[in-house]
């Protein structure tokens, strides 16, 4: 499937806690945009496979995706830490909006529960966490399909959030 055909299936998410869990499933694919839809930036958050609480964010560019930074989401019931930063392998200078603007992002979505009006933040239609193609129109609704619910990495934290 091309991006051109993911683009037209995009889907406004409008409360944090959805926005967090769909993030958070692994292999998610997010475009946000704030204020200006023309700068409109799309990211995707891989969780590691050796840390699964380290998910690694990467941008899309004119040539590809680029690494930009580490995002660290560790969940001690009912506390949780989360940090955002680059790494000496970052493709992305600190400078750079594509880096900044998730850095805003990812701080401004917590402590609130309802995502600002001037904030955009857009899902697809594929399963956050295996990344494939959702068809079912319950699925679609949630982001995820049901086998994928069950191995969600944070199903133990939502559960009964949906
Ligand atoms: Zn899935």
């Amino acid at each position: 499937m091309t991006e051109n055909m993911l683009e037209s299936m995009l889907i406004k998410l409008s409360d944090v806690t959805t926005a967090v869990y769909y993030m958070l499933g692994g292999k998610a694919l997010i475009t946000i945009n704030h204020h200006n839809p023309e700068k409109h930036l799309t990211y995707r958050v891989v969780q590691s496979k050796k840390d699964l609480s380290t998910y690694f964010i990467r941008v899309k560019t004119k040539s590809g995706y680029k690494y930009v930074g580490v995002l660290e989401h560790a969940v001690y019931k009912p506390f949780y830490t989360s940090l955002f930063y680059r790494t000496p392998k970052s493709e992305i200078p600190e400078t750079d909006l594509r880096y900044k603007a998730f850095r805003w992002f990812w701080a401004n979505l917590f402590g609130k529960s309802i995502i600002p009006d001037s904030l955009d933040v857009l899902r697809y239609r594929i399963c956050c966490v295996c990344g494939s193609l959702l068809t079912h129109p319950k699925s679609i609704k949630k982001g995820i399909g049901p086998v994928c619910a069950k191995r969600h990495p944070l199903a133990d934290v939502f559960k009964g959030a949906f």
